[in-house]
């Protein structure tokens, strides 16, 4: 992109955004300190980036025809997925069609759009270590699975994210609740698993990687909690060791080069002594990588905006150990309050996300703390104890 336009003129830079929530927010944001005029695409009304973006449609993003709609009407000069669960293919023949360019290809988000591609592509064709893992599309072929990689694994439909659908199995009478388990938890419904070997990691990180017209860049290692499958606090810099260091960036690399385009990237990584293990990527920023808005001065969303839009990429400046911890809200409401927020913003190098999403059914990130301390043990205790003095009213 040579050059950036004005807003709601003829020479507007347009981008839309498809997913709109606190990831696709940030991103908004970042685009719009550049005069990017945004349009935001989701499944729901008032989801957290629509909130901020110039204008926004509710569209599911699964159905072909209406993404091609609203992309044929809108006209944007990019398309940035901020979620995997899009009609990848209608995107692909858009681009082929010349009508719109996608971030970062559109192959890389088909083959991220379900676990099975980019498995495939990481161990069967780069060659990168991962976990043992089968594919099963039915109970009998899960069972066989179960079999061959042996106990304890991990079960996750292929078509998922977030932990849901996703258990461990440790002993024969978890087998086949985690089947069931798999199978209601799918975001397309009931189908196709992927059965890995447990990897008994010392520690897992995310590895951001961003793809730009200078060539490729990386951030520190975040490391991570996760939780049934989803992320509650993230650090950076995970310390490592040289060898490890290496091998992480070298895997980032190795992937993201094959995937190609410009953008940011989540490398997700397990780690045991020197030895790294590839676990999967998104094409776009990463839930863990929050903590890049307190530890960076270009957060991986200010990072993902200048990839996008063909803008350099300098060094990229840590401001020294941080972490962010997750407001994870239970309950059910559509319109969720949240208060006693100056004990929780008290202390100094805390901040605070709030999502605004419009509704809680079950359990849901609604917001984030990131905090910079000394230490990345006292930064983790600063944002875990602002996050917990956050008063949440249904
Ligand atoms: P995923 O949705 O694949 O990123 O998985 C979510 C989290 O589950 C990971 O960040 C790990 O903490 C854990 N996990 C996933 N796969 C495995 C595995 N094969 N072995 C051990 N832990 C895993």
């Amino acid at each position: 992109m040579a050059s950036i336009g004005t807003p709601f003129t003829s020479e507007a830079t347009r981008v839309m955004l498809c997913g709109s929530g606190e990831l696709g927010k940030e991103v908004v944001i970042e685009l719009q300190r550049y005069g990017v005029e945004v349009i935001a695409v989701d499944a729901y009304e008032n989801a957290p980036a629509m909130q901020v973006a110039d204008r926004s449609h509710c569209v599911s993003m699964l159905d072909g025809e209406a993404l091609r709609a609203v992309i044929e009407k809108e006209r944007p000069h990019l398309v940035v997925p901020e979620v995997e669960a899009i009609a990848t293919d209608t995107l692909a023949e858009l681009q082929r069609e010349g009508l719109t360019t996608i971030i970062p290809t559109p192959r890389a988000t088909q083959l991220t759009m379900n676990r099975e591609g980019i498995r495939r592509l990481a161990a069967e064709e780069l060659g990168l270590k991962t976990s043992p893992y089968q594919f099963a599309s039915s109970e009998e072929e899960y069972l066989a699975a179960v079999k061959e990689i042996g106990l304890p694994l991990v079960v996750k439909p292929i078509m998922s994210s977030s932990g849901k659908g996703q258990s461990t199995v440790r002993n024969d009478e978890e087998i086949k609740p985690a089947w069931q388990y798999a199978q209601d938890g799918g975001r397309a419904g009931k189908g196709k698993v992927i059965v890995e070997g447990f990897v008994d990691f010392d520690y897992e990180i995310t590895q951001l990687t961003v793809r730009h017209a200078g060539g490729t860049s990386f951030c520190e290692p975040i490391g991570h909690i996760q939780v049934d499958g989803d992320y509650r606090e993230s650090w950076q810099p995970q310390p490592m060791n040289d060898a490890a260091k290496a091998e992480a960036q070298r895997y980032a690399k190795a992937v993201t080069d094959n995937l190609g385009g410009r953008g940011i990237f989540g490398v997700e990584l397990f780690v045991k002594g020197d030895e790294v293990i590839f676990s999967e990527i998104s094409p776009r920023p990463h839930d863990t990588g929050m903590v890049t808005m307190i530890a960076q001065d270009l957060s991986q969303f200010a990072l993902h905006a200048r990839a996008i839009l063909g803008l350099p990429i300098p060094n990229i400046q840590q401001h020294g150990p941080s972490a962010s911890a997750v407001l994870l809200v239970e309950g059910e409401s559509l319109c969720v309050s949240y208060s006693n927020l100056e004990r929780a913003l008290t202390d100094p190098d805390t901040q605070l996300r709030l999502f605004g999403k419009p509704q809680v059914s079950g359990k849901r990130r609604m917001g984030v703390v990131v905090a910079r301390g000394n230490s990345i043990d006292e930064a983790r205790e600063k944002a875990r104890n602002a996050s917990a003095a956050i008063d949440v009213t249904l």
